[in-house]
Parts: structure tokens; C-alpha cells; sequence
């Protein structure tokens, strides 16, 4: 049986931290692993910029890809002994790159050049890793993922058609150990596709369900699954075990430790999820399963940052009836928007979604030529399950509600600053 280890971009951020990978790598050697790889550090950060770089003609993509190349040289530099055949691998991948942003002439969408720009993240970040691991004599295969998994082709956002991918991954991961790309799939076309931000996570769980996996393992730089983000709050609590259900609730709303696909997959197969610390290796973390029958009455805060906040009414000022909130539901759909959380007024209907600065512009449009819009940019949603009175007094303090909504166990907040 295969157990699928995932390793964020910022358990392999430098060349101490790939060292340290390495080693917990190497303790589980006794068994077959199929092991997901992010991108270096911010890596997808810095590769989006240099999309928009060219895409929107607004800064040197040439100058930020060498930035990104010499940051990848000098981790190469610290980490191996020989170093010509590794160079020659990173410096291939950033000539993909180049090829398509010495095209003066912007003719392709902006998704499709997004994925296939920062798909080459991964590609770097499992070219070092893979090498280094079969330096440290941990001996494994480097495996293109795009020869696994099978996508649609909606860039950016891609689905994945499960019957081709799970055959596909059984027919190709046959012997111990495997290192491969997390978030990045491919169409029938041959095709690079990503999964969406943070898709890794994902990745490993297409990969464990079609293997009927034992386990899938997040390395992460947090204890476990905490309550709240310990980036925001000060007395985040780690979580011991959660069940399928709460953790599906929880990535749904935004926790981040978490990518929202990943669980429902796992849950299918009734596939363990463990998510443990790359710096303490050794502690249990947080343990996610469908064997947790009693439900936490533990409160748990997620932040959304970044969000607008959309108003939406009629011209004429009308009731808000089926006929506009459908038609408002297809510029979403068509667009790929998803709703971060929504509420009808009788003349109004409102939507708080990610600010995405590449699609709401569009979105923006499309509405207003059918609706007024009315909209609050800077805006934090903050979503508390098992709430009380005092825990949504710490969250708004001194903030601006624009707007809440309750369900008995859930509050939702949208706060400006
Ligand atoms: N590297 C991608 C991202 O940062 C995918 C991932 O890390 O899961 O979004
Ligand atoms: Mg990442």
C-alpha cells in the first residue's frame, strides 16, 4: 500500500529547509511513498508576477525570471556536489518560460498563459528535490504528473475526469518511490493545466484515492490544524482529530491549512488525512478521519482576505426575484467566480467574493450592464463556527460591519478596517 506525502512550499523554502525534508524523507524509507511537491517557497508568488508582467505589460518579465533562476542556482549551489546536470535542468525550464514571454504579441488567454508559466514552479521544485533526495540515497522516480492526471481544460481552475486519471495513475506508479508536482494537471491535448491556488494539497489526494492509498500526510509549518490562523490570532488552539465532515465545513469557509477539494475525496475512500509538522516530525498533529463521531464544540475563526463586497439591484430598483439572482448566477458562472458568501435583500442581493484582480474587473462589467452595482473593495470575511457573543466581539473590535449572516452554528462577518 502507497501512503502520499505532501510538501508545501514552505517546508522546502531554502536549502536548510530541503535538507530537513530530506531527512524526514529518509525515515520513512522502508516504505512506498508517492511524494506531492509544491513550489519553493512563494515561488507561484513571484512566477504570477511575472505572468501579469507580461500579460499586462506593467514591469520586466525578463528581469523578475532571472531573479527567480539565480534564487533556484543558489539553493542548487548549497545542495549538491555535482552540479552540471542540475543546472542544466533549471535552466531549461526557465527557457519554457522565456519562450513565451519573448512573444511580443499577447495572442493566447490569460489563464492558459498563467498555467503554463506557473506550472514550471513545480516542475523546478521536484527537478531539485528529486536529485537531492537520490543524492541522500533515497532512491526514487521523478514523475511528470501530467501524465497522471487528466483535466479539462478550464485554465486555472481545472477539473479533473477521475476515470482516465485513476487508471492512469495505476497503470504508471507500479515500483517504491515516486516524487511529483502538486497543483498542475493536463488536458487530453497534452495541455498544462492547474489545479487553483494552494492545489496541492489536492493533487495528493486525486493521487490517494486512485491508488486506495493507506494515508496522505501534509507536511505543514503548523503543528496541525488549528482553530484559527496563528498568523492572525494569538491563542490558536491545535486540533487532535477532526472528522471528514467538520474539516469538508471548515476548508469550505477558508481555513487554509486545508485545500477545500481535498477532503471529499479522501472521505470517499474513508482515506486517513494526517496533517503534521515538518518541524516536529515527530508529533502526532492533527488526524482527520471518518472514525470521529463526536462533533468539536470548539470554536474555530477563518479570515478571508481581500474580498469585495457586491451589491447587486435592479435598474429600476425592483424586488430582486428568481429571473435576476439566475442571471446573476450565470455572469458568476461564466466568469468563475465563486461565492464566498451571498444574502437577499427585497431590492438587493449581495456577494462577497475573492478580489481577484484579473477576473472581478470583468465581472464588474458584465453585471453592471444588466444591474447597478454597488461595491466595498478591502474587505475581510470572517467566518466563526460555534460562535458566542464574546468570540464575535474579539473578531469585529473596532471594524465596520457591513454585513452578517447566522445559521445555528456558523456566523459570517464582512468587516472593513
Ligand atoms: N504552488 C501552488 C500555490 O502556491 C500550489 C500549492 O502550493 O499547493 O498555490
Ligand atoms: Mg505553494
Amino acid at each position: 500500500m502507497y501512503r502520499v506525502f505532501k510538501f508545501g512550499g514552505a517546508s522546502i523554502k531554502d536549502a536548510s529547509s530541503i535538507v530537513n525534508v530530506c531527512e524526514i524523507i529518509n525515515s520513512y524509507k522502508r516504505e512506498n511513498l508517492v511524494i506531492v511537491f509544491s513550489a519553493i517557497g512563494k515561488v507561484t508568488n513571484q512566477l504570477e508576477k511575472i505572468v501579469n508582467a507580461y500579460f499586462y505589460k506593467e514591469d520586466n518579465p525578463i528581469i523578475l525570471l532571472d531573479d527567480l533562476k539565480n534564487f533556484h542556482f543558489k539553493i542548487v549551489d548549497e545542495l549538491f556536489k555535482k552540479k552540471d546536470l542540475i543546472y542544466e535542468d533549471i535552466n531549461n525550464l526557465v527557457v519554457e518560460i522565456e519562450q513565451i514571454i519573448e512573444e511580443k504579441k499577447v495572442t493566447k488567454d490569460y489563464s492558459y498563459i498563467y498555467d503554463q508559466i506557473v506550472s514550471i514552479g513545480e516542475f523546478l521544485s521536484t527537478k531539485i528535490l528529486s536529485a537531492y533526495l537520490n543524492q541522500c540515497n533515497y532512491e526514487n522516480t521523478l514523475i511528470d504528473i501530467r501524465d497522471l492526471i487528466r483535466t479539462d481544460n478550464t485554465h486555472r481552475n481545472a477539473k479533473v475526469d477521475w476515470h482516465t486519471t485513476t487508471s492512469l495513475i495505476n497503470d504508471n506508479i507500479v515500483s517504491k518511490c515516486y516524487v511529483t508536482q502538486g497543483f498542475i494537471g493536463c488536458t487530453s491535448e497534452n495541455f498544462t493545466t492547474t489545479l487553483g491556488r494552494e492545489g496541492s494539497d489536492f493533487t495528493a489526494a486525486i493521487l490517494a484515492f486512485a491508488l486506495q492509498a493507506k494515508d496522505v500526510v501534509i507536511w505543514k509549518d503548523v503543528p496541525g490544524m488549528m482553530n484559527a490562523d496563528p498568523n492572525f490570532f494569538n491563542d490558536s488552539k491545535l486540533i487532535d482529530e477532526l472528522s471528514f465532515d467538520e474539516a469538508i465545513e471548515l476548508a469550505y469557509y477558508g481555513a487554509k491549512v486545508i485545500h477545500p477539494k481535498t477532503i471529499q475525496p479522501l472521505k470517499k475512500k474513508g482515506i486517513i488525512l494526517q496533517i503534521k509538522s515538518f518541524k516536529e516530525p515527530l508529533k502526532k498533529g492533527t488526524v482527520i478521519s471518518n472514525n470521529v463521531k463526536v462533533l468539536s464544540k470548539q470554536s474555530f475563526y477563518i479570515n478571508k482576505q481581500n474580498q469585495i463586497l457586491i451589491s447587486i439591484s435592479d435598474s429600476l430598483l425592483s424586488f430582486i426575484v428568481e429571473e435576476h439572482i439566475s442571471k446573476i448566477f450565470n455572469i458568476l458562472e461564466k466568469h468563475s467566480v465563486a461565492v464566498n458568501m451571498m444574502q437577499n435583500s427585497a431590492i438587493s442581493f449581495s456577494i462577497c467574493v475573492d478580489n481577484d484582480r484579473h477576473t472581478i474587473p470583468h465581472l464588474l462589467k458584465d453585471l453592471q450592464s444588466s444591474f447597478k452595482i454597488y461595491y466595498n473593495k478591502d474587505v475581510s470575511l470572517f467566518t466563526i463556527r460555534n460562535y458566542n457573543k464574546e468570540s464575535i466581539k474579539n473578531i469585529i473590535q473596532k471594524k465596520k460591519l457591513l454585513l452578517e449572516q447566522r445559521s445555528r452554528n456558523t456566523i459570517q462577518l464582512v468587516l472593513k478596517d
